[in-house]
């Protein structure tokens, strides 16, 4: 995507990311906080969490808070909890990105293990759903909220083996599009990003044989997370955009 921001974007907006401790999630909290934006970074590693705010503080504003969610072991009351203690201390939030997630393990569905299935859709989609709903009177507060959930070429096409994962991601763009549509019209627009292939541990994991350098990296992709971010999508919702538009799935290229 070419898309060139102004330097102040996201000036006054309070933006949440999960999953904000590595791959793509570490390097949008980052991206949003050189554009101005006050950061609130959730993640399940607490060493990882306070490392990647102090990188935030010093590259940002200044303005970042971090608490620890691990989505595999949280639950509706925890994330409703988790949404009160950030009324306590900020007034709204403008965006939520959704960036974590697991990929389980890649075997075709005769073999897929219960546990891991489970484990999928608890991260992927029960409680990034539960997390939603309890931080959704947040970004009612916005004058122009945005909330972003990350999908995956492989929940638009199913593809063989890919299992809990593909199916967590259909589900993905499922809460998106119903989302998107109870508040069409309102101050709260709601989209999905496929990011594409990216060279992160999780791509690494998938395709463990693929030449990496031939992946864009998290960087590259920033454009699209910051456009969504900002006040110039403001009329964009119930859509599900590629940042990588035109790119094969599966392919390193
Ligand atoms: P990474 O594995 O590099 O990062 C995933 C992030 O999610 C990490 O911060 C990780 O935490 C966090 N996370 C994992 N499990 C939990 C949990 N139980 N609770 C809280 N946080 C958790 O993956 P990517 O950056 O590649 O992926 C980011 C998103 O993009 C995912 O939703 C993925 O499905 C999607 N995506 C990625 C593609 C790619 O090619 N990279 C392609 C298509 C979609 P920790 O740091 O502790 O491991």
């Amino acid at each position: 995507m070419h898309y060139q921001p102004e330097q102040d974007l996201l000036q006054n907006r309070i933006i949440l990311v999960t999953g904000a401790t590595d791959g793509i999630g570490a390097q949008a909290a980052l991206t949003y906080a050189r554009y101005g934006a006050e950061l609130v970074l959730l993640g399940r590693n607490r060493g990882k969490l306070s490392q990647i705010a102090d990188r935030v503080r010093l590259e940002g504003n200044g303005r970042v808070h971090h608490w620890q969610l691990d989505l595999n072991t949280t639950n509706a009351g925890d994330c409703q909890m988790l949404a009160h203690e950030i009324t306590q201390r900020l007034p709204r939030l403008d965006g939520v990105l959704h960036n974590a997630g697991v990929l389980g393990r890649i075997v075709p569905m005769i073999d897929q293990a219960p546990e891991i299935w489970q484990q999928v859709m608890r991260i992927n989609v029960d409680n990034t759903f539960f997390l939603t709903q309890a931080l959704l009177p947040l970004l009612l507060k916005s004058d122009a909220a945005s909330l972003v959930f990350t999908t995956s070429s492989v929940g638009r096409h199913g593809r063989p083996g890919w299992g809990a994962y593909a199916v967590s991601k259909f589900a993905t763009e499922g809460m998106m599009q119903v989302l998107a549509e109870e508040y069409r019209g309102q101050n709260l627009r709601v989209n999905c990003i496929n990011p594409g292939g990216t060279r992160t541990k999780m791509r690494a994991s998938a395709f463990p044989e693929e030449d990496a350098t031939l992946l864009k990296t998290p960087a590259d992709i920033m454009p699209l997370y910051l456009y969504l971010m900002g006040d110039d999508s403001r009329f964009k919702t119930g859509i599900s955009f590629d940042a990588q538009p035109g790119r094969k799935p599966g392919a390193a290229e």
